[in-house]
C-alpha cells in the first residue's frame, strides 16, 4: 500500500512543490488550505503522515493537532517559521513527531517524512525485538543491550529512562531538566548536555551502528528506536 501524506498548508506554492517531491519519492499525497478543513480531513481518513503547517487560516496548527491528538496517533510533522518558535512548541507539547522550519528544502522534508514513517513503523513492530534490545531494569537502575550491561551512573539511566519511554519525542534540555533532575535543583542545561554526551558514548561503545540519541538543533534530544536509523 502507498503511504498517503496530507499537507495542510496555505501557501500553495509550497504545497504544490511539496506534493511533487512526495510523489516523486512514492508517497500519494493530499492537500488542503485550510485549518479547519485539515482536521476534518485528519479525523475521516487519517493519512499515513501529516505535514501541518502552525501559521494557518481557519484553525491555528497547534490546535489542528492538539484536537487530532485526542483521536489519533499517527505521525504528525509540524512547520514552522523559525527556529525560536520550535522551542516554544516543544515546550507547549503540542504531540508532534517532528519539527521543520522555515525555509526548507523540499529534499529534506522527503527525507524526514521517510524518517518518522520508518521511526513509527518501527515502534509499532516493537512487540517482537529482533536484536538491539535495550531494556531498562527501574527496581536496579541497570540497562542492558542486546544482553550486555551499560555502566551507567543514576543519574544517566533516568535521563535515558526519560527518553527511551518517549520514542521519538523532542525533549528540550529544560524538559529534560523538570522530568530527570527533579530531585536536583542545581542542576544546568549545560550539565544535561554532558550527560546526555556521556549517554550517547556508552550507548556507541556497545551499538555503534545505531544512533539512539537524536540531537535537534537548537531544540534538544530524541531517543531513537533501533531499526529507525
Ligand atoms: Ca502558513
Amino acid at each position: 500500500m502507498t503511504p498517503r501524506v496530507l499537507i495542510v498548508e496555505d501557501e500553495p506554492d509550497i504545497a504544490s512543490v511539496l506534493q511533487d517531491y512526495l510523489r516523486v519519492a512514492g508517497y500519494d499525497t493530499e492537500h488542503v488550505a485550510d485549518g479547519r478543513a485539515g482536521l476534518e480531513r485528519l479525523l475521516q481518513d487519517p493519512p499515513e503522515l501529516t505535514l501541518l503547517d502552525v501559521m494557518l487560516p481557519g484553525m491555528d496548527g497547534v490546535t489542528v493537532l492538539r484536537e487530532a491528538r485526542v483521536h489519533m496517533h499517527r505521525p504528525i510533522i509540524l512547520l514552522t517559521a523559525r527556529i525560536e518558535e520550535v522551542d516554544r512548541l516543544v515546550g507547549l507539547d503540542a504531540g508532534a513527531d517532528d519539527y521543520i522550519c522555515k525555509p526548507f528544502s523540499p529534499r529534506e522534508v522527503v527525507a524526514r517524512v521517510r524518517a518518522v514513517l520508518r521511526r513509527t513503523q518501527a515502534g509499532a513492530a516493537e512487540a517482537a525485538p529482533v536484536g538491539r534490545a535495550l531494556v531498562l531494569d527501574e527496581t536496579r537502575w541497570q540497562a542492558t543491550l542486546d544482553g550486555a550491561a551499560l555502566s551507567l551512573t543514576r543519574r544517566e539511566f533516568h535521563l535515558l529512562q526519560v527518553l527511551v519511554r518517549s520514542p521519538g519525542r523532542i525533549f528540550s534540555r529544560g524538559q529534560l531538566l523538570d522530568l530527570a533532575y527533579d530531585d536536583d535543583a542545581d542542576v544546568t542545561e549545560r550539565a544535561v548536555d554532558s550527560h546526555v554526551k556521556n549517554l550517547r558514548r556508552k550507548l556507541a561503545a556497545a551499538a555503534p551502528t545505531h544512533e539512539w540519541i537524536r540531537s535537534v538543533y537548537g531544540v534538544g534530544f530524541a531517543f531513537e528506536p533501533a531499526g529507525a536509523s
